[in-house]
């Protein structure tokens, strides 16, 4: 088969395994930077034109979109779904993904349980937003943060309300979020192909931090997934219409709580904590589906 990689950068860890899983599998990896397409629409003939040349004969594509480029990387996505090429991430799906509120929205319709979350119209009224909560401690995160950036834990009241105003202020968008004590600092990323649990890992944030990203400086384990959390999962996966998808929760007194459905979700991490040939995976759901 001809696959095709959408990746800005080819020496990415993920990048790379999904090039060497495929070229494995006697299939030809192309990476293409979809930041670097040009998109020709007219009448029952969609094309993509890279580099100067017409992209043909792809039976698969693999999109391993940046947050910073979704909009025109969904464009590409969709050019190839355009032409009838199978996407391993459907366009509408990444999009999708990429609206913190609206996933929460899709995942609470479907009954999945979450943090309490406020959203509001950078409203004057903070105290109202921190009582909507549930009051303090409460954790704020920006709408467009990624990586833990943008994710503040307030203590009280007093903090919570200044941090809102502060953001409201700069008119950048936040929710406010029931903090989950019992977490611990922790969080699991459940990385799921095709409806399929194929590796969980648990981070850990470093002494003294309640955020558990690697690149904040966690670190991470291989865990065995309790059938709940293995279920919420698996179906929080499902609601957002992801055929590769990297689900992390919160473990709480109450029962797994997800905290956000990635569309790109890296293999770093999680191939290191697990041992596992996640990028083998990815190539198996492609040749299940592409061609
Ligand atoms: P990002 O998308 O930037 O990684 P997250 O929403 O995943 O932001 O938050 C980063 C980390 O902070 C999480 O992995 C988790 O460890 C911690 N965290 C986030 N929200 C909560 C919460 N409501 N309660 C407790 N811990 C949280
Ligand atoms: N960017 C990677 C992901 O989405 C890792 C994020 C992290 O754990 O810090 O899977």
């Amino acid at each position: 088969m001809r696959i095709a990689i959408l990746s800005q950068n080819p020496n990415l860890y993920s990048t790379k395994r999904i090039v060497e899983a495929g070229t494995k599998k006697g299939h030809e990896m192309v990476i293409i930077d979809h930041t670097k397409c040009n998109l020709v629409i007219e009448k029952k003939n969609p094309t993509i034109i890279y580099k100067g040349k017409t992209l043909t004969d792809f039976d698969g594509v693999i999109p391993r979109i940046g947050a910073s480029v979704t909009f025109y990387g969904t464009a590409v996505v969709r050019q190839f779904e355009m032409m009838k090429v199978f996407s391993a991430t459907e366009s509408q799906a990444l999009v999708r993904s990429r609206d913190k509120l609206r996933s929460l929205q899709i995942l609470s319709r479907a009954g999945l349980g979450l943090p309490k979350t406020v959203f509001s119209n950078y409203s004057k009224d903070v105290s109202e937003v921190v009582d909507a909560v549930g009051g303090a401690p409460l954790v704020i995160k920006l709408l467009e943060g990624t990586q833990g950036l943008g994710v503040v834990l307030a203590d009280n009241r007093n903090s919570a309300e200044s941090i809102l105003e502060a953001f409201n202020g700069l008119q950048a968008r936040v929710i406010a979020q029931e903090f989950i004590k019992e977490a611990g600092g922790a969080d699991i990323r459940v990385f799921i192909v095709d409806g399929v649990v194929v590796g969980a890992m648990k981070r850990q944030g470093k002494e003294g931090e309640f955020r558990s990203n690697l690149h904040r400086g966690g670190s991470a384990n291989i865990i065995e997934l309790s059938d709940e959390e293995e279920n919420a999962a698996l179906k929080a996966a499902k609601a957002m219409g992801l055929g590769i998808a990297g689900v992390d929760l919160l473990q709480s007194s109450r029962g797994p709580l997800i905290l956000e459905v990635n569309s790109s979700p890296g293999l770093e991490g999680i191939e290191a904590a697990t041992g596992k040939d996640i990028a083998n995976q990815i190539i198996r759901y492609i040749e299940r589906n592409a061609g």
